[in-house]
């Protein structure tokens, strides 16, 4: 299937790694131009070298959460490309975990800076470019926390329904100017940020990592049928369909892919 994007301009942020890595790949492989940005400097080199044979790659390292940041990287995007069309907000973090009388102002500020209100500032940054052309996406990631909250991750959660939210409001203001901005919501995705919770409950309950996957699902995500983690490149079909020509009377939808984890209709 084509997707109909080879002359548009995708920013993808958290392209470092995971998903975003993953999305930056299928979107060049679709023949859009891909500029991949990710706080972390070095791993985001170290990733575009991975991919040099995609000579629509481009890369600049910014922190969402800063408007300075993301500024240098508007400046980059239009000295070496001009505007964007699609932006796939995806650079977030599980942030603060614990029950909540064990978190701190601190851990709120935290979570939601990674989570909602770096989000918000990337739009604000990019939104311009995204009205120019009559033509834009916008693809929030999600989670399934937003609708099925866990209490050891309040912060997180309510940053992840805050997207939903501000995803639904926003696909009001644009889509007839032909600006259209969706949520994709994943569970449990193979992906560093999963190893690293995953590598924390194999050393607490001095088990194997297989062995911690498997008693995670048992327990904590029981409505994952399929009982695995699902893969980047399950939730990058996707994401990539949304961005594309196909999706054109998609508009303010949440498409989770969660092999089920979410118990609600
Ligand atoms: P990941 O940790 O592999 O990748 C996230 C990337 O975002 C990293 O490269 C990180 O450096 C970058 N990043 C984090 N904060 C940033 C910031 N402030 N500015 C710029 N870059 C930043 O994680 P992933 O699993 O690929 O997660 C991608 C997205 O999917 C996140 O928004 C996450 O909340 C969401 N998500 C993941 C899962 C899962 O199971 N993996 C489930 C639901 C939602």
């Amino acid at each position: 299937m084509d997707l109909g994007i080879k002359d548009k301009v995708a920013l993808v942020t958290g392209a470092a790694s995971g998903i975003g890595k993953e999305t930056s790949r299928v979107l060049l492989e679709e023949g859009a131009t891909v500029v991949m940005t990710d706080f972390d400097e070095e791993r985001l080199r170290r990733t575009a070298q991975e991919m040099t044979k995609y000579e629509k790659l481009l890369y600049f390292p910014a922190d969402i959460r800063s408007p300075e940041s993301l500024g240098q990287l508007h400046e980059y995007v239009k000295k070496s490309i001009g505007t964007i069309d699609i932006l796939v907000q995806n650079a977030g973090a599980t942030g603060a975990q614990g029950l909540f009388h064990t978190l701190t102002d601190e851990d709120w500020l935290y979570t939601i800076e990674q989570n909602l209100h770096g989000p918000v500032r990337a739009v604000r940054e990019f939104l311009p470019d995204l009205r120019a052309n009559g033509w834009g996406r916008i693809i929030f990631i999600s989670s399934e926390n937003a609708v099925q909250p866990y209490d050891n991750e309040l912060p997180y959660d309510s940053a992840k329904a805050g997207i939903l939210s501000f995803s639904k409001g926003l696909s009001r203001s644009y889509a007839r100017e032909g600006l259209l901005v969706n949520t994709v919501s994943p569970a449990f995705i193979e992906t560093p940020m999963t190893d690293r919770l995953m590598e924390k409950r194999s050393a607490e309950k001095n088990m194997s990592l297989d062995e911690a996957v498997e008693s995670f699902l048992d327990e904590e995500r029981p409505h994952i049928e399929l009982k695995r983690r699902g893969q980047v490149e399950e939730v990058a079909a996707v994401i990539a369909f949304l961005c594309s020509e196909k999706a054109s009377f998609v508009n303010g939808a949440n498409y989770r892919v969660d092999g089920g984890s979410v118990a609600t209709l």
